[in-house]
């Protein structure tokens, strides 16, 4: 995960969700920063990342509202002066990091509410960043809530989640929500370039789109899938398909179509062989019958494999032989 830290964004405009840049960029431009947000959606769509620009942006020595209107100039946090580099680093007094799935959530939350009023240390803002807060208990809610009612001006929140629907309306009635929904292809290959420039690869774009494929709009799966590519200097198509246990799934597919049980497992064993991952490599397969159904809906065989295929996508999760929901779903179906 050495890339994903590497090159997390570290500005404003290298926010890589289009709708959360914009956002971002025009909350902390206006009058009145909020004094609390609320950041939701799946993991690994960058809400840690967009937690620490904001810190920064909010902290900089540099960043002055005042002076200037454009975007570019004014709310970019430098990431070198001291305030900059201590909230990189993690060392910032003021800039204080709650898990809130972990055991110390309720004593962090409490020690936050007795200190809260105590002016910033070194920056011009405290920021409480909580991640996961749909985790805290209900005495911890309690106290957060307090504190969102009336919190001091040198105060911001930052309050992250996977499951907003966990939360009490009356938190997230408080704060500026802000939904990082799944990244899109195009997102996927903005943060990917970043990683590429960085390390000074060379890689197409087939084997780009494969892995922002496999990767379900996650910048961090993305990322890990590239990074393991690099390190094991496996960067051509046929590398990152195998990677990502593509090959052959064509191949699978009309085998399986044309009923041949004994080629079709003679196959499934080879990848099983090559180290495939069998949750990806099924919905791989489920990816290519969708594009067939969607040019040839009529298809009742297509239609039936597809049936077939995803209650073995669900099995595999479950199961500790992993090619066998596919091996069964393949002999059903060709002897159906
Ligand atoms: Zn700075």
């Amino acid at each position: 995960m050495v890339f994903y830290r590497t090159y997390r964004p570290k500005l404003i405009s290298q926010l890589d969700k289009t709708d959360v840049r914009e956002r971002i960029g025009s909350l902390l431009q206006s009058k009145s920063v909020p004094h609390a947000f609320l950041f939701s959606g799946p993991r690994g769509t960058g809400k840690t990342s967009t937690a620490r620009i904001v810190a920064k942006a909010l902290n900089c020595e540099h960043v002055d509202k005042k002076v200037t209107t454009r975007v570019a100039t004014t709310i970019e946090p430098c990431n070198k002066c001291s305030n900059c580099l201590a909230i990189i680093n993690g060392t910032h007094m003021d800039v204080i990091e709650i898990d809130a799935a972990s055991n110390r959530g309720i004593d962090e939350i409490r020690e936050l509410r007795d200190k809260i009023a105590l002016s910033p240390s070194m920056g011009k803002k405290k920021i409480y960043i909580i991640d996961e807060v749909h985790m805290l208990t209900r005495e911890a809610f309690n106290a957060l809530l307090k504190t969102l009612e009336e919190p001091p001006v040198h105060v911001t929140f930052i309050l992250a989640t996977t499951e907003p629907h966990k939360l009490p309306g009356t938190i997230i009635s408080r704060c500026v929500q802000i939904t990082f929904s799944k990244a899109t292809d195009q997102e996927l290959k903005r943060s990917l370039n970043r990683v590429i420039a960085g390390e000074k690869v060379e890689i197409s774009d087939k084997a780009l789109s494969l892995i922002v494929k496999s990767a379900d709009g996650s910048f961090r799966d993305a990322v890990k899938i590239l990074e393991q590519a690099v390190s094991e200097n496996r960067l051509s198509d046929a590398d990152i398909s195998l990677l990502i246990g593509l090959t052959g799934n064509i191949d699978l597919i009309e085998i399986v179509l044309h009923r041949d049980i004994k080629r079709a497992l003679s196959s499934i064993e080879e990848q099983y062989q090559n180290g495939t991952d069998f949750s990806l490599y099924i919905q791989s397969l489920l990816e290519g019958l969708h594009e067939q159904l969607l040019e040839n809906p009529e298809n009742t065989e297509v239609k039936k494999l597809i049936k077939y295929l995803m209650r073995a996508y669900s099995e595999t999760k479950t199961t500790s032989i992993p090619q066998l929901p596919l091996e069964l779903a393949v002999i059903e179906y060709c002897s159906n």
